[in-house]
């Protein structure tokens, strides 16, 4: 009996940190579903939509099977397709709060707009560093954006390219409030009272 015993205490601390593992990590990739008040009560007529010459959506936010190995993953954005080059306007006005282009999300900008992340995958350009700070460039585009910079919301601030991990031109459009990913089909709605993704 006593020989089991450890065993068992094994098993329930192994349980125990999975499950506060759960809840500190994993949480955050839950999305926010039980929210249409918090949606709602923006104002969005000043807000804007992304990206021009948008096309459609081609992939939405939450659980998919990942094209390389059928894995599920956890594609915490919206996909919208438009030709190469197609501008981005800024959601809403903001801070340029992290400009990167060494992941897999490719030339990115993240956006804080007061409790809203807005973040922007797969541009034109390169993210360079001197002295004087860290730059967005896109040269052909006309971009130069920098680290710190505010933005108004609807300005054009880079353009749809092909960097980092993807198959085809789009803008990956991620939206987070507080540490939370939102669906950023649910704002989209909000914006425009009809339902963008065709699922809800
Ligand atoms: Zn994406």
């Amino acid at each position: 009996m006593l020989k089991y015993l450890p065993v068992k205490f094994l098993r329930f601390l192994a349980i125990s940190c999975l499950v506060t593992l759960i809840s500190l990590g994993f949480d955050r990739l839950h999305p926010v579903k039980a929210n249409p008040t918090l949606i709602a009560q923006n104002a969005w007529a000043g807000a804007s939509f992304p990206v021009e010459n948008f096309q459609t959506y081609t992939s939405g936010f939450g659980y998919r099977s990942s094209p390389m190995d059928g894995s599920q993953q956890f594609h915490a954005g919206l996909d919208m397709a438009a030709p190469l080059g197609s501008y981005i306007r800024n959601w809403w006005t903001g801070r340029i709060v992290e400009l990167s282009d060494h992941t897999g999300c490719g030339t990115m900008i993240k956006m804080q707009s007061g409790q809203w992340t807005h973040i922007y995958c797969h541009l034109m350009g390169s993210v360079q560093s001197d002295s004087r700070g860290t730059f967005l460039i896109d040269r052909s585009g006309g971009i130069v954006l920098t680290l710190g910079q505010d933005i108004p919301a609807g300005a054009r601030m880079a353009r749809v390219g092909m960097t980092g991990r993807t198959t085809g031109p789009h803008l990956h459009w991620g939206l987070m409030y507080g540490n939370q990913y939102v669906d950023p089909a649910l704002v989209l709605n909000a914006m425009y009272g009809s339902n963008p993704s065709g699922n809800s």
